[in-house]
């Protein structure tokens, strides 16, 4: 199989995957920024020294960086977002050094310039570990620029210098950055298709009934889709399924269940889940699928079953429809589970809805 590379993404994926590269180094990102904050008030005790005596004329500049500080540190609390979130590391270190140009400026002695670059530097290469690799690029570019822009006020007496050692540093940390990121893509790759193998079933290829641990928020106590939305579930049973079995032998028997797992499947939505529930029972979880239009698609898929050639026998399926209210996916699955039973007493290969047909009976 080719190699996967990041362009190969979609804009949607691509995105998934920056947010995730910024969720994994989020923490390590917050101690990084808060590091840089405390080595820059820190450097309160060097202009002590370069003044001789406690350096009032600085107090300000080096303190005042506790304000955004603290805004970052609410931000990180209360965003998840990685644009957001990326932006507003960036924002902070540049904050830091347009404090340092400020406390620069009130120094008698500013020829502690380019060791001062190199801890600047430091932070750039941390903050692109969260970062996607064009921020970090352009967001580290911006020191060239905030170097220009300090110089009108401090003329470097090494502006030149300041220059061919910064330059260098961003195009080399660039570069690291960009295989940092590959690095990432690769972990991401061999998460995602764990993840995958975890949530599908292997005979089949639907998902198994892990999929509902990743769609259930278990601290709100239901599944993950708008509280608004109407969610149909269906409960779906291979009609005497143990005679396939006996009279065609298991491994036909499989061959039905696949075929039927691939009609199911290829005739519902993408955003549709299909889960195959136990041996031969499937359950299809619909976001967005009101109750009448679940009947219209339930007796859609029981006739697609009855009329498709599995290559093995004629076979049918009965379905039980039930409406998720929130909460307890289980309470749901129960009522469906219900609705199929009362089909399979009705004489099977049919449809009963747990709302419609049941409950008010
Ligand atoms: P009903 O119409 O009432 O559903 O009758 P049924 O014979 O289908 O009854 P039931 O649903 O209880 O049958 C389940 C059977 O499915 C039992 C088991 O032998 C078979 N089965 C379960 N899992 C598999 C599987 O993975 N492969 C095969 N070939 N058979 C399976
Ligand atoms: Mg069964
Ligand atoms: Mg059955």
């Amino acid at each position: 199989m080719d190699k996967i590379v990041l362009r190969d993404f979609s804009k949607e994926e691509q995105k998934k995957f920056f947010q995730s590269k910024y969720d994994y180094y989020k923490k390590f990102n917050m101690r990084m920024v808060t590091v840089a904050v405390l080595a820059y008030l820190s450097f309160f005790i060097t202009d002590c020294s370069i003044f001789g005596h406690f350096a009032y004329e600085t107090l300000l500049s080096r303190a005042i960086v506790i304000v955004p500080f603290f805004v970052y540190v609410i931000l990180t609390k209360k965003v998840t977002d990685y644009r957001v979130m990326v932006f507003a590391t960036y924002l902070m270190i540049h904050i830091i050094i347009w404090c340092t140009d400020w406390a620069t400026y009130l120094l008698p002695d500013r020829q502690f310039a380019i060791p001062g670059m190199i801890i600047m530097n430091i932070i750039f290469v941390c903050a692109g570990f969260s970062a996607p690799f064009l921020y970090s690029m352009i967001a580290h570019m911006f020191l060239i620029v905030d170097i220009a822009v300090a110089n009108i006020f401090i003329q470097y007496e090494n502006l030149e210098m300041m220059y061919l050692f910064n330059l260098p540093c961003v195009l080399a940390i660039g570069a690291m950055h960009y295989m940092m990121q590959g690095v990432y893509f690769e972990h991401y790759v061999a998460k995602d298709s764990l993840k995958q193998l975890a949530v599908r079933d292997q005979l089949t290829g639907v998902y198994n009934r892990n999929i509902l641990k990743e769609i259930y928020d278990a601290s709100a106590g239901r599944l993950v889709f708008a509280p608004d939305l109407s969610v149909s579930m269906l409960l779906i049973d291979i009609d005497f399924f143990k005679k396939v079995n006996d009279e065609f032998g298991h491994e036909d028997g499989d061959k039905v269940i696949v075929h039927i797992a691939n009609t199911l499947r290829s005739n519902v939505r993408a955003t549709d889940y299909v889960i195959r529930w136990g041996g031969e029972e499937f359950l299809i979880i619909m976001p967005g699928c009101p109750s009448e239009q679940a009947i219209r698609i339930a007796g859609m898929l029981r006739e697609k079953v009855e009329q498709s050639d599995n290559g093995i026998c004629k076979t049918t399926i009965s379905i039980g429809i039930a409406m998720y209210g929130g909460g307890d996916y289980h309470d749901t699955i129960k009522n469906a589970d219900d609705a199929m039973y009362m089909a399979k007493n009705n004489g099977r290969n049919q449809v009963v809805s747990f709302e419609e047909d049941l409950k008010n009976n």
